[in-house]
Formats: structure tokens, sequence, C-alpha cells
């Protein structure tokens, strides 16, 4: 945790934050904005990728009053029972009056503090267009990155993580797309909007013939490699804020 902060209200964070990632613009998986109620005044912020178990057993050892992720607790299609992991996750929360912060399409979206804009300013690449449903896929020139090679190779470098790469047909890159996570359905708009190579979190089956087919490019880079940058942004923007102590904890995850 850094010095010693002032604090701000629960309903003031949430209010801001609505307003900052446009929320009320998505339609989304999950909801977006406050999931699970806490104490309503925070000082310490913990941010992370996935409200997981570990994430929660790290934020209650710093004493945190609030935890911001980009994977919350709840989505569409689970059954709604509080059980099993559910109950470990939520336990802690409700016992302690842990704030749970979540941010989905949005986090991803936001020009500057997004998880798109962060992967771009780690890999050197800034975008001029956006495509794909919701426009959340980012594009831009390859910014004199050569080839798939060595968009692959600077990935591994920058992100840690040596990615899946499909090369395409070897061209000369002019543009590069891109959509953290796990937006594989976005290569055919990738291509589509004239991407040369396209990178993400991850790969499924289809998605390695149609590179072969069109010649594009496409690289997955890990889900939570390339998600990992936002969550921080959005923490350290919260903390100058509102003069919060702000933490991201990293739970490391190979997929
Ligand atoms: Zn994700």
């Amino acid at each position: 945790m850094g010095k010693a902060g002032k604090m701000a209200s629960r309903g003031e964070i949430e209010s801001h934050l609505s307003a900052l990632l446009a929320v009320d613009s998505f339609k989304d998986y999950g909801p977006n904005g406050l999931q699970v109620e806490g104490r309503p005044e925070v000082r310490r912020l913990v941010s992370g990728v996935t409200a997981s178990l570990a994430l929660i057993e790290a934020a209650l050892a710093e004493r945190a009053d609030a935890i911001l992720v980009h994977h919350g607790l709840f989505w569409r299609g689970q059954d709604g029972r509080i059980t099993g992991w559910m109950r470990r996750r939520l336990a802690p929360l409700l016992a302690h009056g842990i704030n749970l912060f979540a941010y989905h399409l949005p986090l991803d979206a936001h020009a500057e503090l997004g998880n798109n804009a962060q992967l771009g300013r780690r890999l050197g690449l800034a975008a001029d267009g956006r495509f794909g449903e919701q426009d959340l896929g980012f594009i831009g020139p390859a910014a004199g990155v050569a080839d798939a090679a060595a968009l692959a190779a600077l990935a591994g470098r920058s992100l840690g993580r040596a990615p899946v790469l499909l090369a395409g047909d070897g061209r000369a890159l002019r543009r590069v797309a891109w959509c953290t996570g796990g937006a594989q359905g976005y290569f055919e708009a990738a291509i589509a909007a004239g991407a040369d190579a396209f990178i993400t979190g991850e790969i499924s089956e289809p998605q390695a013939h149609v590179a072969r087919e069109t010649g594009v490019a496409f690289l997955a880079c890990g889900h939570h490699a390339t998600e990992r940058y936002g969550a921080p942004a959005l923490g350290e923007h919260l903390a100058a804020r509102f003069g919060l102590e702000h933490r991201f904890i990293d739970i490391d995850n190979p997929a």
C-alpha cells in the first residue's frame, strides 16, 4: 500500500466510475459497478483482474475496504446459488464489509485506462480506429513492427509469456488490431477492418484455419496476460482522484 490517504464514500466511487466508464452504454454478461456492498467508506483499495478467492484473501490481508476487478463474481448463466466456491468467495467479503466493484466491457473499452488502451501502450501500439461489436476492438498502425514473428516476439517480451502464433502468410504488417481477453470471436471483424495481424488473449480451433486461409496473423497472448493492465490503471486513477491507498495484486494465471 502507498502512503496513508483520505477516503471516499462507496457511493462517490461508484458514481464516478459509472460516468467515467460510460457503464450504461454497454450490453454486458454481468452487472457492472458495485457487486457486493461493504462498508460505506473506502480508504484502502486493492485492484486485481479476477475476484478469485486468492485475490479476496490477499485483499483481506491488506485490510482493503474495497476490491476493484475486471472479472466480478456474477455472470449471466450462473444458477445463482451461494454454495461451494461462491460461498467461499462471498463469505469473507460480507464478514469483513469489503466492497466489490467490477467493470467488465466498460473497462476493456475505456480509451485511456482500459485493458485495450493499456495493452496497446505496453506494446507500443496506438489505435486510430475501433472495430467489432460495441466498438471494443482497437486498430492502428503497426508502428515499425515488421511481421507477425516480430510482433509475437514483442508480445512475449512485453507480457512475459510466449504467445500462440498463427503467422498467416507472413506479410509485412501495416495495420494491427487487438482486443484483450477472450475476443477470438472478433478475428473476422478485425480482418474486415483491414488488420494484417490480430492480438487477443485466447484462441479457439476455428481461428487457426481462418488465419491460414486469409493470411492474417492471429496471436493468442493469454487472457490474464492481456487483461492485467486496465484494473491497476483504474485503481491508480481512483487513488489520485480520491486520495486513496491503492495496491494492484496480480494472481498469476496461465490461461
Ligand atoms: Zn476477460
